[in-house]
């Protein structure tokens, strides 16, 4: 990469002055790839969304906004090698890439379908018409959307995905949204928003790109207004707590940091197909995306009699995890986003081997060249041998390439080491024996916003632990954040207000029809 890119914000369908800020480095060499803009004005922003995107968006109706879906991933998809290269400086991999980039756009695709079954209509009807006296008078709830604006402040990791399955159901709810990427591969974000943009699908004022500080944009919301958050748990915090976001009941929702746990079922042996396929999902959920996904497998959970076996074999898969050039087709474990994320690893990972052995990695990889300045670290594996008694391991996030294994005794410690992590996005049980699944998953949904169960028979078609469905809720309870993204109509209604209309039966026919 040569020319130095220079970011722009675009507020008000304009694109502002260029760079000349932060230098963005490459996360393989720590070359400059770009420069952040100067930040932008909040309120011309918001002006904006409310007095042009809004509007156009709601005079539209929820099929109509599905087109609009259809229309983004065909111009995404149609330069997506373009969102490749870029993504490789993050660190990704090609398949790293995949999952951010065609993960992204298949959100879209998943929605602009389900728009298909959505009224062509203003409003959505929730539930049944209730009858709630004798003679012609009833109740019934409408969805309506929101007549403020999405803010959408993302994570760094997923810089195309993160961003596309948070407007897939604002755009499609009717709301405009004002989009804040992380910093760090802020470049991705723009390119991909860039093509949104050029593409000429969406109505004025529908999408906002806001790059680098947000100066007061939170004291300016209002209770028309709706927070989408995807960071840590104490950016989430912090934020949330705006004087604004309060005062005025804005929705804030979060999706923050996540100690995910698999469980190996107690019927598995050595040899059945459910350890391996255990094993491998492990080492996969370690190193895709260098383990900086919200989802990724931390903690391990496996039968006591079979911890030797599952830390051998999944140290000695890990072990042929080669560490490297992204761009290179052999490579398996890319870079973390940045220097800055390899020290937090490093940190936490010091946190962690206070209650936890080092079983392998734990440093950073020499590698030669350009490469030695890149944001690299060795997959590292961790064995914590009393984790009933333990907290770090239930509670440090090293986001990046490291999960700790432990030991359980029966069904009900594995329940309560897995609930140990105070609420998690992901689960996954991998089991052949149908009372182990259900004593699993009864003990443990309540603390955890999706469940995967793995075994022989469905492997094949398994859509992966980290991998969040756009047809699926994702979040997650307590230290996830407590948010839900995703899942069709479920991730809309953070953008649209539920009203319970009382009347006759001709009214409340007629308002469905609005
Ligand atoms: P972060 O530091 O909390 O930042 C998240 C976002 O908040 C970034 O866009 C950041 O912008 C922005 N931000 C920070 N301070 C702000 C402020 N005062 N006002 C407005 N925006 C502000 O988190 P991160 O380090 O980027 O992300 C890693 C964490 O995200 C991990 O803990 C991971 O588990 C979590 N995560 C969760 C999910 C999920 O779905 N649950 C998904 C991905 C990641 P700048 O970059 O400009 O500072």
């Amino acid at each position: 990469m040569t020319d130095v890119i220079a970011l722009r914000s675009y507020a008000a369908d304009q694109w502002l002055a260029a760079g000349g800020e932060q230098p963005l480095l490459a996360a393989i060499d720590g070359s400059v790839v770009a420069e952040m803009p100067a930040p932008s004005d909040p309120a011309a922003l918001l002006d904006h969304a409310r007095r042009v995107g809004g509007p156009a968006l709601r005079a539209m109706t929820f099929q109509q906004r599905g087109k609009l879906l259809r229309g983004l991933a065909d111009a995404l998809t149609a330069r997506k090698e373009e969102l490749y290269a870029l993504s490789a400086l993050t660190g990704a991999t090609r398949s790293d890439s995949a999952f951010d980039i065609e993960g992204g756009i298949g959100t879209f695709f998943v929605y602009a379908s389900k728009a298909k079954a959505l009224p062509d209509a203003h409003v959505m009807l929730e539930g049944a018409r209730e009858v709630l006296s004798k003679g012609d008078f009833l109740g019934q709830h409408i969805l309506a959307p929101l007549t403020g604006v999405a803010i959408h402040i993302n994570a760094y990791n997923f810089p195309v995905w993160g961003m596309l399955e948070k407007l897939a159901p604002t755009l499609l709810a009717g709301m405009p949204a004002v989009i804040k990427p992380a910093t760090d591969g802020a470049y991705l974000a723009e390119a991909a928003f860039r093509i949104m943009i050029d593409s000429g699908v969406l109505p004025p004022g529908a999408i906002q790109l806001l790059l680098g500080k947000t100066g007061d944009l939170l004291e300016r919301l209002d209770g028309q207004d709706s927070v989408a958050f995807t960071g840590s748990a104490a950016t989430a915090n912090r934020l949330k707590a705006a004087p604004a976001i309060v005062r005025n009941t804005v929705r804030f929702a979060a999706e923050q940091d996540s100690l995910n746990a698999s469980i190996l079922g107690a019927d598995a042996r050595a040899d059945s197909p459910e350890f391996d396929l255990f094993v491998k999902e492990v080492v996969r959920e370690m190193t895709q995306k260098a383990g900086q996904k919200c989802t990724a497998i931390r903690r391990a959970l496996v039968p006591a009699a079979l911890i030797d076996q599952a830390q051998a074999a999944i140290a000695a898969r890990l072990a042929k995890m080669t560490v490297g050039d992204p761009r290179d087709e052999t490579t398996r474990l890319g870079a973390l986003a940045g220097i800055r994320q390899r020290d937090d690893v490093i940190a936490n990972l010091a946190a962690l081997r206070v209650e936890a052995d080092l079983v392998t990695g734990g440093a950073v990889p020499e590698l030669a060249g350009a490469l030695a300045k890149g944001a690299f670290f060795e997959a590292t594996l961790l064995r914590c041998d009393a984790p009933l008694t333990a907290e770090a391991v239930h509670s440090v996030e090293a986001f990046g390439p490291v999960a700790t294994i432990m030991p359980y005794g029966d069904a009900d410690e594995a329940v309560a080491i897995a609930n140990a992590g105070k609420g998690s996005l992901a689960l996954s049980v991998f089991s052949h024996d149908l009372p182990t699944v259900l004593r699993l998953v009864a003990g443990t949904s309540p603390f955890h916003g999706r469940i995967l169960v793995v075994d022989r028979d469905n492997a094949a078609a398994s859509t992966g632990h980290g991998a969040a469905m756009p047809n699926l809720q994702h979040g997650g309870p307590g230290r996830a954040g407590g948010g839900a993204e995703l899942g069709g109509t479920i991730g809309m209604m953070p953008y649209l207000q539920r009203s319970a209309i009382q009347g006759s039966e001709a009214v409340l026919e007629a308002v469905g029809r609005l």
